[in-house]
C-alpha cells in the first residue's frame, strides 16, 4: 500500500479512491497478518490448530476484580467524566503496590499516571518526547508496538541488539546516540530477564546521550524459579531518566479491560498527562476501581498465575527435549524463544508446522531483524495442549531435518 512518488517520498496511503495521510503509509507493516490468515484459512478447513503464534491470556479475571467492576458500572460518579488524569484513589494504590512490591517510593500524584493499556501510552510516549527524523532506540528482537509510535511520530526507529552471546542484554557502549530507549524485562519474545547492569548501563547511556529510557515492565509479576522481579525504576538515577510502564493485562489477565500504569519522571509524567489530556478523559472509573482491586489482590492470586505459566514452561520444554529440540527456558514472560532446528529459515519453518502439525508458532524476526533464525512459541495453552503440540512437532521434526518444505 505505500506509493512512492519521483523524489523517493512515500506519499499519502491510497485506499480505494480515498487519499489518507502520509503517516498511514509510514506505520510498519503487520508481519503477522500472513500467517493468522493461513492460520485462519486451516481452523476453517476443519483442522486442530494449536496457536502458540499469540500471546492472548486464557485464564480468568480474578472474580473479586469482577466483582468490583460489577459493584462500581451504577454509580453515578463513574457514569460522568472522572478525572482526566484518573482516580486519585488508583494512584495512590500503585504506589502502596510500588513500595511493597520494588521497594520503590513514588509520589502518587507527580510520579504516577493511569495509562489505557500499555500500548496506547506507548504510542503517546513516542509523540510526546520525538519530533520528526529523531532516533529511537528499540530492543532487536523486541515488542513491535515500539514502532508504531515512532513511525506516527515521525521519528527513526534503530536497533539496540539483543544477542544471545550476551545473554539478550543491549550493549551500551556501542549503542549510538539517540532521544529515546524502550527496553523491557522480562523480555517478550525471548524470556531474558535483566542482567546485573543492564539498568544502570541505561542511565548511563540515558545521562551521556539525553536519552529518555522507557521500561516495559508488562511481565514483572510473570517470573519462575523463584527469581526476583526487577524494577527499572529501583535503579539509582534511573527515575531522573525515564519511565516504567506496567500493565494489568498479563499479571491478573485482563487484556481486555484496557488498564495500565506509568511511573517515574514527574516531568515525562506531567508530559504524558498533557498528550491524553488531548487524546481521551481517562479509563471508565469503574475499570479504574477494578485495577485497585487487582492491586490491592492477596499475594498468591499473582504467585498462582506465575506458577501456573512456569508449569506450561515446564511442560513445553520438556516435550519439545522429548521431540529432539533443545530450547532454553525462560526466565519469565510468557513465551519460549527457539533457534530453529537444523539452522533453517524461520518463516519457512513457521509455515512448515502450520501445514505438517497444525502448530502456529511465530517467526522471530517479526520482531525484528536480529531475531531472525528463531521463533516464538507462546504459553497461552493449557498444559496439556503444549504437550501435544510438542508431540506433533517431534512427529514432523525429523522430514525438517531432511530438507523439507511446506509444499514438499
Ligand atoms: C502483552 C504485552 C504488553 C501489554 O500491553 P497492554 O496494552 O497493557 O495490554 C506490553 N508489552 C509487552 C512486551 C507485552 O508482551
Amino acid at each position: 500500500m505505500r506509493n512512492v512518488e519521483p523524489d523517493g517520498e512515500p506519499s499519502s496511503s491510497l485506499i480505494g479512491g480515498l487519499r489518507l495521510a502520509r503517516r498511514m503509509g509510514a506505520l510498519p507493516e503487520q508481519f503477522f497478518s500472513t500467517l493468522v490468515a493461513k492460520t485462519e484459512a486451516r481452523v476453517a478447513a476443519g483442522h486442530d490448530v494449536i496457536n502458540l503464534g499469540q500471546g492472548n491470556p486464557i485464564d480468568e479475571t480474578p472474580p473479586h476484580i469482577v466483582d468490583r467492576l460489577r459493584s462500581m458500572a451504577g454509580e453515578l460518579r463513574y457514569q460522568r467524566y472522572v478525572p482526566f488524569s484518573g482516580l486519585s484513589e488508583l494512584k495512590a494504590s500503585a504506589a502502596r503496590w510500588y513500595a511493597a512490591r520494588y521497594g520503590v517510593q513514588l509520589d502518587p500524584v507527580r510520579e504516577i499516571a493511569i495509562t489505557m493499556g500499555m500500548k496506547v501510552a506507548l504510542q503517546e510516549i513516542s509523540l510526546m518526547v520525538l519530533n520528526p527524523g529523531e532516533e529511537a532506540l528499540v530492543a532487536d528482537p523486541g515488542y513491535p508496538d515500539y514502532w508504531s509510535g515512532i513511525a506516527l511520530a515521525g521519528g527513526i526507529r534503530r536497533s539496540l541488539p539483543l544477542l544471545p552471546a550476551n545473554g539478550f542484554q543491549p550493549a551500551w557502549d556501542a549503542a549510538p546516540a539517540s532521544r529515546l530507549v524502550f527496553l523491557n524485562y522480562p523480555h517478550n519474545p525471548t524470556g531474558a530477564l535483566a542482567g546485573p547492569d543492564t539498568f544502570s548501563g541505561a542511565v548511563a547511556y540515558a545521562r551521556r546521550s539525553g536519552a529518555v529510557i522507557v521500561h516495559d515492565l508488562a511481565y514483572g509479576d510473570i517470573v519462575f524459579d523463584g527469581r526476583p522481579a526487577t524494577s527499572f525504576l529501583a535503579e539509582p538515577g534511573a527515575r531522573a531518566v525515564g519511565l516504567e510502564l506496567t500493565s494489568f493485562s498479563k499479571s491478573y489477565n485482563m487484556a481486555g479491560w484496557r488498564l495500565g500504569l506509568a511511573a517515574g519522571s514527574g516531568e515525562l509524567i506531567a508530559g504524558l498527562e498533557t498528550i491524553q489530556d488531548h487524546l481521551h478523559c481517562s479509563q471508565f472509573g469503574a475499570i479504574q476501581q477494578a485495577g485497585i482491586a487487582a492491586l490491592e489482590s492477596p499475594s498468591a492470586v499473582v504467585a498462582g498465575q506465575a506458577l501456573r505459566y512456569q508449569r506450561r514452561r515446564d511442560a513445553l520444554v520438556e516435550g519439545l527435549r522429548q521431540a529432539g529440540w533443545e530450547v532454553a527456558p525462560p526466565g519469565g514472560g510468557i513465551f519460549c524463544w527457539a533457534p530453529v532446528p537444523a539452522g533453517g529459515d524461520a518463516v519457512t519453518f513457521a509455515n512448515f508446522l502450520l501445514e505438517r502439525a497444525d502448530v502456529v508458532v511465530a517467526p522471530g524476526v517479526g520482531f525484528g531483524r536480529f531475531g531472525a533464525g528463531y521463533v516464538r512459541l507462546s504459553l497461552t495453552a493449557p498444559a496439556a495442549r503444549l504437550e501435544e503440540a510438542a508431540r506433533r512437532i517431534g512427529d514432523v521434526l525429523p522430514a525438517w531435518r531432511d530438507g523439507g518444505s511446506p509444499d514438499g
